[in-house]
C-alpha cells in the first residue's frame, strides 16, 4: 500500500488514505514541520528551523506560486540584473544582514553608492531637506532652504511649541497627529511621500504606533513634536552610525533563493512550489495540510505548521479553528501597486540623472509616485552594464488598485511624461519591465497593533500553530525575517513539549 519516497534527505512515507473526504496523505516519520508560504519569512523560518531544531526534524516549504521569493524576485532588464521587488534592506537592523551572511552572501552585501533623494513637489525637484523622522522635520534651517514647503506652510510649523499640550494614550493616525502639530503641509508633501514610499499608503489612516512607533512616547508625553523630532535625531547621531540601508549585488532577490538553496543543502528541508495550501485541519499529533485540486486533493501531516501568507490566506486557513484570528486578519486591507523598470542607453540621454531618484507627493497630482535612479543608487547595476542607465518608476498606492489593470504601455508612457516632467529625461528607453504587485503591503491602520495581539493570542491557543510574515510586526525585510525567527523559535519550543500537553 505504502511507497517509501526519499525527499531531500528524509525519508518521507506516502500513502493513500480516505480521512475527512481526503482521499491521499503524505505522512512522514519523525517530526516533521511544514511551512506555508515561500516569501522571506516562510524561508527564513524554514532555515531557522533547520539550524536551530533537532537533527531529525524535516521541514517542508509549500510555495503556491511557481518560484520562492514572494515580493523578493531579481530579474534582468535590457541584460542588467534589477530588483522586481523590495531591493534594500535596513541596515540599522541587522536581521536580514544577519541572515544573509549565513547563507553566504556576506561578500555581496553592498550599501547604496549614493542616498541623495529629491522631492518632486511644487513645480520643482527639490532636495530631501535633512534632519527629520519619516518626513516630520525636527530642524527646520534645512527644510526652509529646500523649498518643499511654501512660506505658509512653514511658518505654521513653530505654532506646534505653542499648542497645549494634547497627549495621546491610544493609537492615532500619523496624519492626524502630525499635522494637528505642524500643519496639513508638512504631511502633505513630507510625512505622505515617506510613509507611502514604505506603505504605499495614506497618512491620514496608517497607524502611528505600529508604522513610526518612535514618534509614540513624543505624541504620549504631549508636548512639542518638533523638540522630540530633534531629540531623536540627537540620540540617533550619537549612535553607531554606518550605512542605513543595504543591498546586495545581484539583487536582495538573491536573499531568499541563497535561504531555500540553505534549507535544501541541510537534507533535510523540501520545498514545493506551485503547492498552494487549501485547508489546515487538527490531528491528534499536529495539523493536516490540504493541497491540490478540490477533485484530487493531498494531504501532508505535520507535527506542527508555520503560516508565513499573507493576511487573507492566513484568514481563510485560521477561520475554522479561531473565529477571532479569521475576522481580525480579514480585516485588514493591503495596497498594489505597479513597478516600471526602464533601461536607457546612456548615449540617449542629454544628462544621466543625479542622484538616488525621487519621491512624489501625492497632493501634487502626478502619474508617478517615486523613482529610483537603480544605476545611480547601486554599484551592482552600473557595473553590470556602463552603458545603460536602469531607473524605475512606481505607480499607485493604496485605494488605487485600478492602475493594476492598466496596458504595460500606459504605464510606460506615464513613468515617461512624468520623468520629462520632472528631470528633463527625454529618451526611448531600450528595455522595459512592467511588475504588478497586487496585495503588495498591509495597510498597518490605527490599532493595527492590537488587532495583531489579539490574533496573536487566538493562535497562541492553537498548540504547535505560528504565524509570521510582513502582516505583523513590520512590513520590511529586517522585520519579517525577525518574525519569522521568533515563529520557528516558538515551535521549537513547543516541540520539545511532551506531546500530550499540546496535542489535539
Ligand atoms: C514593490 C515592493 C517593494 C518593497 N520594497 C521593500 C524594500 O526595499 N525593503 C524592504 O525592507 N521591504 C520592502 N518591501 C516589503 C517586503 O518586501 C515585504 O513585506 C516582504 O518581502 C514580505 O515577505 P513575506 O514572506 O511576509 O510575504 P510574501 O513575500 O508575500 O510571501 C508570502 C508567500 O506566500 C505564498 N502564499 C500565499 N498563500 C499561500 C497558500 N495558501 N499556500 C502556499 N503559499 C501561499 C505567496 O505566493 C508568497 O510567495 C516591498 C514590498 C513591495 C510589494
Amino acid at each position: 500500500m505504502g511507497r517509501l519516497d526519499r525527499v531531500a534527505g528524509s525519508h518521507v512515507r506516502m500513502m493513500r488514505v480516505r480521512r475527512c473526504g481526503v482521499d491521499s496523505s503524505t505522512v512522514v516519520e519523525g517530526r516533521h514541520v511544514v511551512v506555508v508560504g515561500g516569501g522571506i519569512a516562510g524561508l527564513t523560518a524554514a532555515w531557522v528551523l533547520l539550524r536551530d531544531g533537532d537533527p531529525a526534524l524535516t521541514v517542508t516549504v509549500l510555495e503556491g506560486s511557481p518560484r520562492v521569493g514572494g515580493k523578493l524576485h531579481a530579474t534582468t532588464v535590457a541584460g542588467v540584473p534589477v530588483d522586481e521587488g523590495a531591493e534594500s534592506m535596513l541596515a540599522r537592523r541587522t536581521e536580514s544582514i544577519d541572515l544573509a551572511r549565513e547563507v553566504g552572501l556576506a561578500d555581496d552585501l553592498q550599501p547604496p553608492s549614493t542616498a541623495t533623494a529629491s522631492l518632486w513637489t511644487r513645480g520643482a525637484l527639490r532636495p530631501m531637506p535633512r534632519g527629520h523622522v519619516m518626513g516630520v522635520p525636527g530642524d527646520l534651517e534645512p527644510l526652509a532652504a529646500s523649498g518643499v514647503l511654501s512660506t505658509a506652510g512653514l511658518a505654521r510649523i513653530p505654532l506646534d511649541h505653542a499648542l497645549a499640550p494634547h497627549r495621546y494614550e491610544d493609537d492615532v493616525a500619523v496624519g492626524r497627529y502630525v499635522a494637528e502639530r505642524m500643519g496639513h503641509e508638512v504631511v502633505d508633501r513630507l510625512v505622505e511621500p515617506l510613509l507611502g514610499g514604505v506603505y504605499a499608503g495614506n497618512a491620514y489612516e496608517i497607524s502611528l504606533a505600529a508604522a513610526v512607533p518612535q514618534l509614540l512616547p513624543i505624541a504620549r508625553g504631549g508636548g512639542s513634536l518638533v523638540t522630540g523630532v530633534r531629540g531623536l535625531l540627537d540620540r540617533a547621531a550619537q549612535g553607531p552610525g554606518g550605512p542605513v540601508f543595504m543591498g546586495i549585488a545581484g539583487g536582495v532577490g538573491r536573499l531568499p533563493v541563497a535561504v531555500a538553496g540553505a534549507v535544501v543543502a541541510t537534507g533535510r528541508g523540501e520545498i514545493r512550489t506551485r503547492t498552494t495550501v487549501r485547508e489546515l485541519e487538527r490531528t491528534a499529533t499536529g495539523w493536516r495540510l490540504v493541497t491540490g485540486p478540490t477533485s484530487a486533493p493531498v494531504a501532508i501531516e505535520a507535527d506542527a505548521v508555520i503560516l508565513a501568507v499573507p493576511a487573507a490566506p492566513a484568514a481563510r486557513l485560521l477561520r475554522p479553528h479561531s473565529a477571532v484570528a479569521g475576522v481580525e486578519l480579514s480585516a485588514i486591507e493591503y495596497a498594489g501597486m505597479a513597478l516600471v523598470t526602464l533601461a536607457f542607453r546612456r548615449s540617449d540621454l542629454a544628462a544621466a540623472p543625479s542622484g538616488s531618484g525621487f519621491l512624489v507627493p501625492p497632493v501634487d497630482g502626478r502619474r508617478i509616485k517615486a523613482s529610483t535612479f537603480a544605476s545611480n543608487k547601486w554599484g551592482w547595476i552600473d557595473r553590470a552594464d556602463p552603458d545603460t542607465f536602469v531607473l524605475r518608476t512606481s505607480l499607485g498606492r493604496a485605494g488605487e488598485e485600478a492602475v493594476l489593470q492598466r496596458e504595460d504601455a500606459d504605464l510606460v508612457a506615464d513613468s515617461l511624461a512624468d520623468l520629462r516632467d520632472a528631470i528633463g529625461l527625454d529618451a526611448e528607453p531600450i528595455d522595459h519591465k512592467v511588475t504588478r504587485w497586487g496585495g503588495g503591503l498591509p495597510q498597518y491602520a490605527v490599532g493595527h497593533l492590537g488587532r495583531i495581539a489579539c490574533v496573536r493570542d487566538a493562535v497562541e491557543r492553537l498548540p504547535r500553530l505560528a504565524v509570521c510574515g510582513a502582516v505583523y510586526q513590520g512590513v520590511g525585510i529586517p522585520a519579517c525575517v525577525a518574525s519569522a525567527t521568533e515563529a520557528a523559535t516558538d515551535v521549537l519550543a513547543e516541540l520539545a513539549k511532551p506531546l500530550a500537553r499540546s496535542a489535539h
